[in-house]
């Protein structure tokens, strides 16, 4: 066992508090990373509320790992000490189904291990990266390209792999339409990756406030979804559409904007259903879907494209006595866009 200094809430509606945990002693297969950076998710405050059921406190949030690595189990043979290094949202699956044979460790029949709120191989409960240390078999950690700073890889293991995934699977090309619902972390890392795909990127989001932005992030057209004429002016326009919401929205208006064919993709997760009508979708063949993060393999190859396309995200790096404060603003859909935790504050709060 070793010690990890970290941030923690003990109860749904708790602030964050310093508090010391335990990371397993070093398994022949386990890395052990010092966290140089962690990203906020907004699903760190959707679990950490408890808003998609109970989970067990204190917990310590964080699945946008990025740090370097402080020491290798005696079979590691991927990875050595100093090697930069990320963890995303999953930490271990029964390798065995077949998801993981494919690659898709996320769609694990057993159910893959969250980073943190799951209980592991060895029966203990997953913390995450709101901390100075980590310990992870050596399959579930990514390796970060040189030229990305390990502050801008952070939000990739989790914002980015969720987006690119999705773009990828549904096999976006250049020149389709894509539509982009919401512009926080989500969906500014989807705007940044269609554009780099070559798409026809619209972002719809509820005001103008971040038109600019979204231009400046490859954005081709921007509107405002609180004014009914978008609804209006867009109709049948696009080939796909991601929702990257966190709240509940109306599917069926958003439908109304996919051409004959196209797929809206959910890949935001309110805690509230979402309800469709079958008739936005059956009159002109259209697909609603879901898709969650993406597998270890596919998660190595967003980071490379990401590295080759100078795809970053835009980040606000924050203290680690600053956490409350940020998950207000990402609840006031005020991030711009990603906050990250600076882990070098922890130990001196
Ligand atoms: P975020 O940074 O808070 O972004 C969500 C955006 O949604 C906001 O910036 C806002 O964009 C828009 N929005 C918020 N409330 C809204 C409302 N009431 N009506 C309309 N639009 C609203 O959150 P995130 O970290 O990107 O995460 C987004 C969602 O994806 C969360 O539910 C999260 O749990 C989920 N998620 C899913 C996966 C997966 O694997 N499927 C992975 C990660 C996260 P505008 O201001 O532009 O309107
Ligand atoms: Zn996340």
């Amino acid at each position: 066992m070793s010690k990890a200094t970290a941030r923690a809430v003990f109860d749904p509606k708790g602030s964050f508090q310093t508090t010391s945990i335990e990371r397993r002693e070093l398994q022949p297969d386990d890395v052990l990373i010092e966290i140089k950076f962690a990203g906020i998710c907004h699903s760190d405050i959707h679990t950490a509320r408890g808003e998609w059921g109970q989970i067990q406190y204190p917990l310590v949030p964080g699945h946008e790992i990025a740090g370097v690595v402080a020491q290798v189990g005696s079979a590691v043979t991927k990875y050595a000490v100093g090697d930069r290094v990320g963890v995303g949202c999953m930490v271990d699956s029964c390798g065995e189904c077949d998801s993981c044979k494919h690659g898709e460790e996320q769609y694990c029949s057993k159910g893959n291990t969250g980073t943190y709120a799951s209980i592991d191989r060895y029966g203990q409960y997953t913390q995450g990266g709101y901390s100075t240390h980590i310990v992870v078999t050596e399959n579930f950690v990514v390796r970060i390209p040189d030229n990305i700073p390990l502050d801008k890889a952070a939000p990739l293991l989790c914002a980015g792999i969720t987006t690119y995934s999705p773009l990828r699977h549904w096999e976006v090309t250049p020149g389709q339409k894509v539509a982009v619902v919401g512009m926080g972390g989500l969906g500014h890392m989807a705007v940044k990756l269609a554009h780099a795909m070559g798409a026809h990127v619209t972002v719809l989001s509820q005001s103008l406030k971040k038109k600019e932005d979204g231009l400046r992030l490859g954005a081709d057209d921007y509107y405002a979804t609180s004014d009914p004429e978008t609804f209006r002016t867009l109709k049948n326009s696009f080939d796909f559409i991601i929702n990257t919401v966190s709240a509940k929205i109306s599917v069926d208006a958003y439908l109304s904007l996919l051409a004959v064919d196209g797929t809206m993709v959910n890949v935001g997760a309110p805690p509230d259903p979402l309800s469709v009508n079958v008739f936005s979708l059956i009159g002109q063949r259209k697909s609603f879907a879901g898709s969650m993060i993406g597998g270890i393999r596919e998660t190595q190859e967003m980071l490379d494209f990401c590295a080759e396309h100078d795809v970053t995200p835009e980040i606000e790096v924050i203290a680690a006595s600053q956490i409350d404060e940020a998950w207000d603003r990402v609840l006031a859909s005020d991030v711009r866009y990603r906050f990250v935790i600076d882990i070098s504050t922890m130990e001196n709060d």
